[in-house]
């Protein structure tokens, strides 16, 4: 872990600032989650992308779930899981996703997944069953998926519509300018295509996406991609700060720290342009205390079970 800085003068790449601070967490609550994964095989996106929230979220027994292996098909320059070899697919796993979910009481949980370009459905149908088999026996906890692109695949989309999901979200990471560096295997207008075919599909589902600041991105180039976002008919906006995951050539560099200020600016002008929830901050990430805009739209009354 980078040493914290007492300012924010640059991207010092070995110090973070001091807002990246955090309480010592729960450690016998950290091993006993630790424990859980491990025996029953199942991957996490808080360890595999080494999210910075893993004290606080594992401390309170919180956790993303990552699906279809721990490789991922693609390379996305920004993120932490390896990429290679697909691995085989687990037929057992959303049973076990399952029985995790029962264990850990979850009342909302967020399954994600590693790319999966080799399959034919990219993993839809992996993920529709481990929806359904978390409906069947936690029947009250909400789901939300965030999902690779699924190539924009009409079957893929359908299949997950399908076994209705709460709130689906897909990442778009970045502006368009940077899109092809950062993410060269995914496409900025395939990733708002899929949200938009996501509300065409069932209007009742929540669809939420995710960028990061500290890329080399512009004040103005954020505004264009909160735009095209809402123009996706997306309803949930997370923002947060890239962190280089290791110093290797193939991830990037931190270009700057945004200041908590500059977050929650960032929240405001999401808010006053439309989303119905924005969450913003230097430790935001897509999964972070979810349930929070979940709850917040569903207040709002704008999809299911209304
Ligand atoms: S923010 Fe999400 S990925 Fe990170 S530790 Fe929390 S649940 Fe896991």
């Amino acid at each position: 872990m980078p040493q914290l800085l007492e300012d924010n003068p640059t991207a010092d790449n070995n110090r973070l600032p001091l807002w990246f601070n955090q309480p010592i967490p729960n450690m016998d609550k950290i091993r006993e989650m630790k424990g859980l994964f491990r025996s029953s095989g199942l991957h996490t996106v808080c360890e595999s992308a080494h999210c910075p929230n893993i004290g606080k979220c594992w401390g309170e027994g919180v956790a993303t779930f990552m699906i279809l292996g721990e490789i991922c098909t693609r390379a996305c320059r920004f993120c932490a899981v390896k990429a290679g070899k697909a691995m085989d697919v687990d037929l057992e796993e959303p049973k076990n996703v399952a029985l995790a979910v029962q264990k850990l009481k979850l009342r909302y949980v967020v399954i994600t997944s590693v790319a999966r370009d080799d399959l034919d459905d990219e993993g839809a149908d992996h993920f529709a069953q481990t929806i359904s088999e978390i409906r069947r026996i936690m029947p009250q906890t909400k789901i939300e998926v965030l999902i690779p692109d699924f190539s924009n695949k009409m079957d893929s989309l359908k299949k997950l519509v399908a076994a209705k999901p709460e709130v689906v979200s897909h990442n778009i990471e970045t502006v368009r300018r940077l899109s092809p560096k950062i993410r060269p295997q995914a496409q900025y207008d395939r990733s708002l295509e899929v949200l938009r075919n996501f509300k065409k599909l069932d209007v009742s589902i929540f669809t939420k996406s995710s960028f990061m600041v500290g890329l080399g991105e512009t004040d103005e180039e954020i505004d264009v991609v909160m735009q095209d976002l809402l123009k996706a008919e997306c309803d949930i906006l997370t923002i947060g700060q890239y962190l280089a995951p290791t110093k290797l050539k193939r991830h990037l560099k931190v270009s700057r720290f945004a200041t908590p200020k500059e977050f929650d600016n960032y929240k405001q002008r999401g808010l006053a342009m439309g989303f119905k929830h924005v969450m913003s901050g230097p430790l935001v990430r897509s999964s972070f205390i979810a349930e929070e805009g979940y709850k917040e739209c569903f207040g709002k009354g704008v999809a299911k079970n209304v």
